[in-house]
């Protein structure tokens, strides 16, 4: 559906991010677009400024997860007893590199936290009690009291999946993830996420997953997923849409929606995705009915939230960034 690709031979910067596959109300859309436009032009302003492509990914998704419309940190959604446990993971295309770690609670910026495993904790991921002291060692404050995460919004969306029959497991969605490519062709990729409504407690989804739920290599490119986790970990799609379209030397756009729909044929399960190749092509493919998107490449941001959505305005236009303030979750020196 989109297409934008790129015959320069010198590749021009894009960050581009999502927040999460799934059926949004109507009246949740704006909400949506405003923080991932925000998110877009924050992280390719850190690009703008020769920062690297793990920073501009990272800030991107900490905007996210500071705002309430979306599954990732602030208004995550709600496990079975009614907590926030997030998953997350970084790659770095030039190194590969990985950061990951399941069920955190009461910390605002899971990517923070998974950027320092894969930089500081010689491992890849981490989980548990070694995930609490070792993000304790790094300096990170966890949110006391705890339960600072929850909204009346995820606590109403358990409340509702509960008298449901428990079947929809596709609901809003609102992970949130971002992929980077830089002038040299570094790329990076970032998810995070709180997973899907009424989960059980310790539950890992795709999110946290090298090759289901991230992936970045500076020769294949970079990705980021959402959608039905348990459902995209069986079938590997973030490794599987780069390398597909490595050996067959298709453009991701189509071997992303291709793959996108041979899993929802075989198994099931709705999702999204955003990526960038190594020349800076983006994709942005999804089978659900919404996924906010955007992207900043220049001065120009495009954005939408449905397969028939694409908009494009100036950088510089700033209502974007005005109303998204308001809503950005204030915490004293968090992470
Ligand atoms: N993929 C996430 C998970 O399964 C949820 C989502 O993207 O909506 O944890």
């Amino acid at each position: 559906m989109i297409n934008v690709q790129r015959s320069l031979s010198v590749i021009e910067p894009v960050l581009i991010v999502h927040g999460g596959a799934g059926t949004v109300s109507e009246d949740r859309i704006p909400g949506k677009l405003r923080g991932v436009t925000l998110a877009a032009k924050v992280g390719y302003q850190v690009l703008a400024r020769n920062g690297s492509v793990l920073e501009a990914v990272e800030q991107a998704v900490r905007i996210m997860e500071a705002d309430r419309f979306f599954n990732a940190g602030y208004g995550s959604v709600l496990n079975i007893v009614g907590d926030v446990e997030m998953d997350a993971s970084i790659m770095d295309g030039a190194t590969k590199a990985t950061g990951c770690l399941s069920g955190v609670r009461d910390l605002l910026h899971p990517i923070s936290l998974a950027r320092a495993i894969m930089e500081r904790s010689g491992h890849n991921f981490l989980i548990g009690d070694g995930l609490h002291s070792f993000a304790l060692d790094q300096g990170f404050q966890f949110l006391d009291p705890p339960g600072q995460l929850v909204t009346q919004y995820a606590k109403d969306v358990l409340d509702e999946w509960k008298a449901s029959d428990q079947t929809d497991r596709s609901g809003e969605g609102g992970t949130v993830g971002a992929v980077a490519i830089d002038a040299d062709g570094n790329i990076a990729a970032a998810t995070s996420t709180g997973g899907v409504t009424g989960k059980r407690v310790g539950r890992v989804g795709d999110t946290p997953i090298i090759g289901s739920g991230t992936y970045a290599d500076n020769r294949l490119g970079g990705i980021s997923l959402t959608g039905d986790g348990d459902i995209i970990m069986k079938v590997c799609i973030a490794y599987d849409v780069l390398r597909t379209a490595e050996l067959t030397g298709r453009d991701l756009q189509p071997v992303a929606d291709e793959l996108l729909d041979a899993m929802n044929a075989s198994l099931g399960g709705t999702a999204g995705l955003v990526a960038v190749d190594s020349a800076g092509n983006v994709a942005v493919a999804h089978n659900s009915k919404h996924m906010s998107w955007a992207y900043q490449r220049g001065d120009t941001v495009a954005y939408g939230a449905s397969k028939e959505d694409f908009n494009m305005q100036p950088a510089t236009d700033s209502q974007f960034i005005s109303l998204a303030e308001d809503r950005i979750f204030e915490v004293k020196s968090a992470h």
